[in-house]
């Protein structure tokens, strides 16, 4: 008898949860759970903001997390993804190889969208470690002359890196420009507190403006106004991986993949999408990506595979918000904490405790991981899961 092929497609905060808890949940029937990712290297996106100041951070490499959990890691980018004969071609070292499969976890994340003009040909993003590290070369070569850098994009993405290179490089003179203003969804505590550090920290902020084009040395915006500066770090807006719509999945205006209550595809529903890469609709709204929700989808989508490979029917998946961790430098962060939609509670962390707790949710992914090779972690201890009664510890 031909085992069963579940093929996680992404090696990030998702692809990683879903493949070892695919592993522990399917352990005791004939399974095979393979891991797709372009790099056998570990992205921390949570700290692509610290790679971008030059700071040395944890080398964590995909097989190595998988070990002992009987996945298989496979390094290669999925270049093609055939839905109706369930296959998926991956472009690797070795050349093309196509892998069919039972299930599909489709686990490949957003990245910045860069489609205004110019952006991607002058500005810098955080969208993975190399294009981190091209960013900190850039500012290395800017501190000691002193120098500009605009950082587009006030959500807390661009409120993050604002305020590690102006921490990082004191010579340098950071403006955040955006729309609305940092800290619009938090309380009116916390974003006092983030925008005092900002202020703190030199950040000068530019609101109510849209960035429309990125020139060499320069950014024009929306009033027709040209600011020099002399690096630009895009963080505003994310769109899904392009493969989904290409493969003719129902996909929404930004590219996720339209999911039902038990995370499968409405269309294919031997298609599981977790993640930056899945729209996932609650009670209360639609999930925005972040890490926090995109974990708890992994480990859900896992038990709810595992169910259907035993007869059984998933229960829907549920998910609050618990935070906003956003750190603010290395010596100063803030944390909000959320109703269930993300909308601000009554209660924040500030200073050195908001310090130690954003460092405790960073590394939180890699513990869980650890953790689940050898224990199913309950899904209310992931998340909050909805009402009253659950107590969360949340990822990310
Ligand atoms: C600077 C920064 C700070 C952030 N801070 C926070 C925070 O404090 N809290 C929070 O909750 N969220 C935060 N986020 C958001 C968080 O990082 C994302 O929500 C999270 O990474 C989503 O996980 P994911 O697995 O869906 O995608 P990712 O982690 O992006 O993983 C996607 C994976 O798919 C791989 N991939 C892409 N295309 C292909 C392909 N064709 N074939 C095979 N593999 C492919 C990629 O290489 C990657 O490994 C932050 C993001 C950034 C950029």
């Amino acid at each position: 008898m031909t085992p069963t092929t579940i093929v996680v497609l992404g090696g990030g905060y998702t692809g990683v949860m879903s493949a070892i808890r695919l592993a522990r949940r399917t352990r005791r029937t004939r399974t095979r759970v393979i891991l797709v990712n372009p790099s056998d290297r570990f992205t921390e996106r949570l700290r692509l903001h610290q790679i971008a100041t030059g700071q040395r951070t944890a080398d964590h490499r995909i097989p190595a997390l998988l070990h002992g959990t009987g996945a298989e890691f496979v390094r290669g980018r999925a270049t093609h993804l055939d839905p109706e004969r369930r296959e998926v071609r991956i472009a690797g070292d070795g050349g093309e190889r196509t892998l069919g499969y039972d299930y599909l976890v489709y686990a490949l994340g957003a990245v910045t969208d860069t489609s205004v003009p110019g952006v991607d040909a002058h500005a810098h993003t955080l969208d993975d470690a190399e294009a981190a590290h091209r960013f900190a070369e850039r500012l290395a070569e800017l501190t000691h002359r002193g120098g500009t850098v605009a950082v587009v994009g006030s959500g807390l993405t661009g409120v993050e890196a604002a305020a590690e290179i102006a921490e990082g490089h004191p010579n340098l003179h950071v403006t955040l420009l955006g729309s609305a203003e940092p800290g619009s969804m938090m309380g009116a505590k916390a974003r006092r507190h983030l925008l005092g550090a900002l202020d703190r920290l030199g950040v000068e902020i530019c609101t109510g403006v849209r960035v429309t084009k990125v020139p060499p040395n320069a950014v024009e915006l929306n009033g027709g106004e040209t600011v020099p500066v002399d690096a630009v770090l895009w963080t505003a807006g994310v769109v899904a991986a392009p493969l989904a719509r290409a493969a003719g999945l129902t996909v929404d205006d930004r590219g996720r993949v339209v999911v039902d209550a038990t995370l499968a595809s409405v269309s294919h529903p031997s298609v599981y999408a977790v993640g930056d890469a899945a729209a996932i609709r609650q009670s209360w709204g639609m999930i925005h990506g972040t890490c926090q929700s995109g974990v708890p989808s992994a480990a859900y989508a896992a038990d709810a595979i595992a169910r259907r490979l035993r007869g059984k029917r998933p229960r829907p998946f549920r998910f609050g918000y618990v935070h906003q961790p956003v750190s603010l430098g290395r010596r100063d962060a803030v944390v909000q904490f959320t109703r269930p939609d993300d909308t601000p509670g009554r209660w924040c962390l500030t200073g050195r405790a908001a310090v130690v707790y954003k460092e405790a949710v960073t590394r939180s992914p890699a513990v869980i991981y650890r953790l689940s090779r050898w224990l199913t972690i309950p899904a209310r201890a992931l998340a909050r899961t909805g009402g009253r009664a659950n107590r969360p510890v949340a990822a990310g």
